[in-house]
């Protein structure tokens, strides 16, 4: 196997994802060269990331930092940026070949527009760029000729059970969700919820928005968006099915019958490292699943009553054009109030699905439409979390 070395700009290099792109790199340095540190606030890592990997470049997103950061790192070779601007143009820097995208929210949209522009392969974490502005990044890769491999775990899955498959042997996608820390709750348990609860994902380690997401399913209805840009596959053939397990990653139905699925332990590590070294696959330590250890999978339908957010995420995408990024904006509101505890668990869905009626339409959104939305949208999902909190 000759897989030549890749030069890597991690955005979001301080989160969940972005720690574990830096474990794979350090796994692995013949294979791959930090060129890029990007983070928003947290500095004292990035100062610890920046001395460990020696990237030509790191960037701070809010600019109250960059002196201390520069300071800090100022007896090695390393230029410093700060500002969401910086952030966009590393993600087109020349000697950069692959952009992972690990920021977290509607904050990834700009820099994987950039990306996309650039021609870069763009490691795809930040799904809430693909819910947002879905068209509008299918379009600029296509011109650009530029690839996206999905580092999430349900399309990786998918990405892996369709390589050799061409799209019209495709019957349906399906999408396996854990069910998140609150499957079994009734609704009034879920009614007396607190973020603390939420917070304790039973599969999986991630960042604190995405585990709130997990626990409302609203990930997966993100998901469902995002499997529908990334294979252009239409939302009635893309099912979701609860696998409380987290074995079975997805899996693809082809026309004849046949379901492939991707399994291995939950670890974020694995489709990091193949959206970084496909189409090879490079031998690593991880742990190996023992099927000794689970003796069943189960499978349930998801309960759009107890969490309707997956509905809104079907219906969002269904009607379209700027109604998937109203969805996505109302729910940075609503997770930041609940973390907060502004506002209630059940309130998030009652906010957004307030918001989403009474939203502007707008059928063929341009990137400034997308950006005016995002804008309106939390204004109107501020005040009603306002209401509710007074
Ligand atoms: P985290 O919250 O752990 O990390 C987010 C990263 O983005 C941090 O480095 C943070 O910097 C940075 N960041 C946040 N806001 C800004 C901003 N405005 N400007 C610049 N940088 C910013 O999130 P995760 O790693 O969990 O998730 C990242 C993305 O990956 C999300 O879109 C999520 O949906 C997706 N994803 C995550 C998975 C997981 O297992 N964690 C699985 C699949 C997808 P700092 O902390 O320094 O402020």
């Amino acid at each position: 196997m000759n897989i030549q070395k890749k030069n890597i700009a991690i955005l979001g290099s301080t989160g969940s994802i972005g720690t574990q792109a830096l474990e794979v790199i350090a796994a692995n340095p013949s294979l791959f060269d930090v060129y890029a540190l990007t983070a928003g606030n947290n500095i004292e890592l990035l100062i610890q990331q920046a001395r460990q990997f020696l990237p030509e470049i790191v960037v701070i997103g809010n600019e109250k930092h960059y002196l201390n950061l520069k300071e800090a790192l100022s007896d090695i070779p390393v230029k410093v940026f700060a500002g969401l601007d910086a952030i966009v143009q590393v993600a087109e820097m020349e000697p950069v070949d692959i952009v992972l995208t690990a920021m977290v929210g509607y904050a990834g949209l700009a820099p994987t527009i950039s990306a996309a522009k650039a021609g870069k392969r763009i490691a795809l974490a930040n799904k809430e760029t693909l819910v947002v502005a879905g068209d509008l990044i299918n379009d600029l890769c296509q011109a650009y000729g530029t690839s996206i491999i999905p580092v999430d775990s349900e399309h990786s899955a998918i990405f892996q059970c369709l390589a050799g498959e061409s799209t019209d042997s495709i019957e349906k996608l399906i999408l396996t969700a854990s069910g998140g820390p609150f499957r079994t709750f009734n609704l009034k348990a879920l009614e007396e919820v607190i973020p603390a609860q939420a917070l304790k994902h039973p599969n999986w380690n991630m960042g604190a928005k995405i585990t709130v997401d997990s626990a409302t399913m609203m990930n997966k209805g993100f998901e469902v968006i995002e499997a529908k840009w990334l294979f252009g596959i239409q939302p009635e053939r893309i099912e979701v099915i609860v696998h409380p397990q987290s074995i079975i990653h997805s899996m693809v139905q082809f026309v004849d019958g046949s379901i492939k699925a991707q399994m291995g332990l939950p670890d974020m590590k694995l489709p990091i490292q193949y959206a970084f070294t496909y189409p090879e696959r490079v031998q690593t330590k991880f742990p190996r699943m023992d099927f000794n250890l689970y003796p069943y999978f189960t499978f349930e339908k998801p309960d759009l009553e107890r969490f309707r957010n997956l509905g809104f995420a079907y219906r969002a995408i269904k009607e379209g054009g700027n109604m998937p990024c109203v969805l996505n904006a109302a729910n940075e509101v609503v997770v930041e109030a609940f973390l907060k505890s502004q506002i209630g668990f059940l309130d998030m869905s009652d906010v957004i699905e307030s918001v989403m009626s009474n939203m502007v339409f707008i059928r063929k959104p341009t990137y400034e439409d997308y950006v005016k939305t995002d804008e309106e949208t939390r204004l109107k999902a501020r005040e009603q979390v306002a209401e509710i909190s007074r």
